[in-house]
């Protein structure tokens, strides 16, 4: 589904910086990456590379062998199939519930209204929120935004969805309904590359976990490998701080 290789990034303001050094990854369909690692590592930078937030230097990355990194390739098309949820939730102030989840479905997905309504509640009802369709996102706690923002990435389709720690900003009641809705997804069989730190997420429901650090991946396993046999040193210091 995404096949990374000798990914690049530098960023030039305010000095220098080699955000991501040849960082190389694959993600299979219906398969839950967790991507950890320290602040400052690139895990955000790479994440945001998938989908062309960033645009990597060098490298390839293929969403289903398409390449992003073509400067002919179509952005949206690609912003449409690669979802992505991010720590602040991102929800539009000024649109109720259900507006924030069909807009682009009108616009990009070029569904009528009563299509995108249709599919907006489907998804509402999904994520325990239809009665919340009417309200907006100010009226909502930190745990229900969120929940509304994994909805409205749904709505698009999306082939991949990616998570940019979730619920970090979250208050630690609210923490677990948005892992419950992202344990359903992959249940569903959802491909997911998650950054986060709730370790207990990455021990049930990764397949593959990911360590990165000064923008390089630095070892990659199952989750028993990581949290029963991690094998280079950096790795067992960050773990040793979390957990
Ligand atoms: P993480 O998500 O693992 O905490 P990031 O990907 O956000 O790390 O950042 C990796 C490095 O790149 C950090 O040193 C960060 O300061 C730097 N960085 C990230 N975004 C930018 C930017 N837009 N401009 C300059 N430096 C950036
Ligand atoms: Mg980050």
């Amino acid at each position: 589904m995404i096949s990374a290789k000798n990914v690049n990034k530098y960023f030039y303001t305010p000095e220098e910086l080699h955000a991501l050094k040849d960082v190389s990854m694959d993600v299979a369909a219906g398969e839950v990456l967790v991507v950890i690692g320290p602040s400052g590592s690139g895990k955000s930078t790479f994440l945001r590379c998938l989908n062309r937030l960033e645009y990597a230097n060098s490298g390839s990355i293929t969403i289903e062998g398409t390449e992003v990194l073509d400067p002919d390739c179509d952005i949206n098309e690609i912003r449409a199939e690669v979802g992505m949820v991010f720590q602040s939730f991102n929800l539009f102030p000024h649109l109720s519930v259900i507006d924030n989840i069909t807009m682009a479905q009108m616009t990009v997905r070029k569904r009528s209204k009563k299509d995108a309504e249709k599919k907006g509640m489907e998804l509402l009802e999904k994520v325990g929120l239809a009665h919340k369709y009417n309200v907006y996102p100010d009226q909502l706690s930190g745990g229900q935004q969120q929940r509304i923002a994994i909805a409205r990435a749904l709505a698009m389709d999306p082939k991949v969805l990616l998570f940019d720690e979730p619920t970090s900003a979250l208050d630690p009641e609210m923490v677990g309904e948005v892992l419950d809705v992202m344990k359903n997804l992959a249940k569903e069989g959802m491909t997911m590359v998650v950054v986060t730190h709730e370790m207990g997420f990455a021990r049930e429901v990764a397949d593959r976990v990911v360590f990165m650090d000064g923008g390089q991946l630095v070892e990659q396993g199952t989750p028993e490998h990581f949290f029963t046999n991690p094998e280079h040193e950096r790795t067992k210091l960050f773990l040793s701080q979390i957990l």
